[in-house]
């Protein structure tokens, strides 16, 4: 039996109010309430039915979502409830999700219950949009051609040949679709000869080949938002493909790729990045150039300074799409060792060599203590 309109249901309007729609609730809950109507089948079903109205459309999320998408937007089965038509998950959507989408808003929001060819959704889009770090950094944005269908013009949508027209399909009688018996279910599904149009095309037109749809592309602007993540989505409300029988078009979703950085590499917020210093800048200690996002700042790095060592920049990662403050840098400090030495340049360095060696562990504290753990080995 197929469900009725909610609305009908209680009895009121559709932009009947809170109040409007408790007071219906109340009158019919007592007059079928089953402890009046002892052993009426009739009424224990009519009670179930406005019980259910009533849970939907005094809840301002449910009665939102059945009035987008009828019956599915609210079916607990489907797994939706919360979120008709908002951001989905992390699951892959328009992959997983194109057909399924087709036959759960199937049907059309509510007054499109009668008979007549099923409508169906238009599948999602996916885009994938590779951007640099830098315009996730600051935001930007983005022009991007996605696929668009046209009404045929030959035909004017409708795919039959021009001086011909449809036929009522004979399989479903227009209907759209067809009930299947499996086991104890009834299902009801788009008809196979028609795929839910409710018509067949004799002589397709030759131009868009029965599509009644030419495809194009067009032009769309996507504003990236400052902060953004690799792949987080932007959703493009109805840019998906059109829908089926005035169904709604599906959505377009832009999912964003950074692509790798020659200097950064971003976590979260922060971002990190590999410095090499001099011998020389390590051990006296001295000013570097420390490059950010935005421009270079000076650094001043202590004397002493060791290989691995990690230097933070408060402030100078990223701010992201819903963060209050920006993240970090970390600077992650390499010491060079210096290649290519002259003649010159050697003398000097064996000469100071031979210095630290004779200072002992006064310059070399990680040298000793290593020595003496290696001697513990052997005692
Ligand atoms: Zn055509
Ligand atoms: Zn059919």
């Amino acid at each position: 039996m197929a469900k009725r309109d909610f609305y009908d249901v209680l009895g009121v309007a559709k932009n009947a109010s809170d109040d409007e729609i408790k007071k219906a609730y109340r009158k019919l809950a007592m007059k079928y309430h089953p402890d009046r109507n002892p052993d009426s089948k009739t009424a224990e079903d009519k009670f179930k039915e406005v019980k259910e109205a009533y849970e939907v459309l005094s809840d301002e999320h449910k009665r939102e979502a059945y009035d987008r998408f009828g019956h599915a937007g609210v079916d607990p089965n489907m797994n939706m409830g919360g979120h008709p038509g908002g951001a989905p998950g992390g699951a892959d959507f328009a992959d997983a999700f194109g057909d399924i989408f087709g036959d759960i808003f199937g049907g059309g929001g509510r007054g499109q219950r009668s008979a007549g060819p099923q409508m169906y959704r238009g599948a999602d889009l996916r885009y994938n949009l590779d951007i640099t770090l830098e315009e996730a950094a600051k935001g930007s944005t983005k022009t991007i051609r996605v696929p668009s269908w046209d009404n045929c013009e030959t035909c004017h949508g409708s795919g039959a040949k021009p001086g011909t027209s449809p036929m009522t399909c004979t399989t479903c009688n227009g209907q759209g679709q067809v009930r299947m018996q499996q086991g104890f279910f009834s299902l009801q599904q788009p008809c196979p000869t028609c795929h839910g149009t409710g018509k067949m095309i004799k002589e397709p037109c030759p131009t868009c080949h029965g599509a009644g749809k030419i495809r194009r592309n067009k032009t769309l602007e996507v504003k990236i938002p400052a902060g953004i993540d690799d792949g987080m989505r932007i959703r493009s409300a109805g840019n998906g493909e059109p829908g089926q029988n005035g169904g709604p078009p599906g959505d377009l979703y832009v999912e964003i790729r950074i692509l790798p950085n020659p200097v950064f590499r971003r976590e979260g917020d922060d971002l990190h990045c590999e410095i090499p210093i001099s011998f020389g800048i390590a051990a006296l200690g001295g000013e570097i150039e420390v490059p950010t996002l935005n421009n270079r700042v000076a650094f001043n790095v202590p004397a002493g300074t060791q290989t691995g060592k990690t230097f933070r920049l408060r402030g100078k990662g990223i701010k992201g799409v819903r963060s209050a403050q920006p993240g970090d840098l970390f600077c992650h400090v390499k010491i060079e060792t210096p290649v290519n030495l002259t003649d010159r340049e050697k003398e000097l360095m064996r000469e100071f060599d031979k210095l630290i060696v004779d200072g002992g562990a006064r310059h070399t504290p990680q040298a000793k203590a290593w020595m003496d753990k290696v001697k513990g080995l052997f005692r």
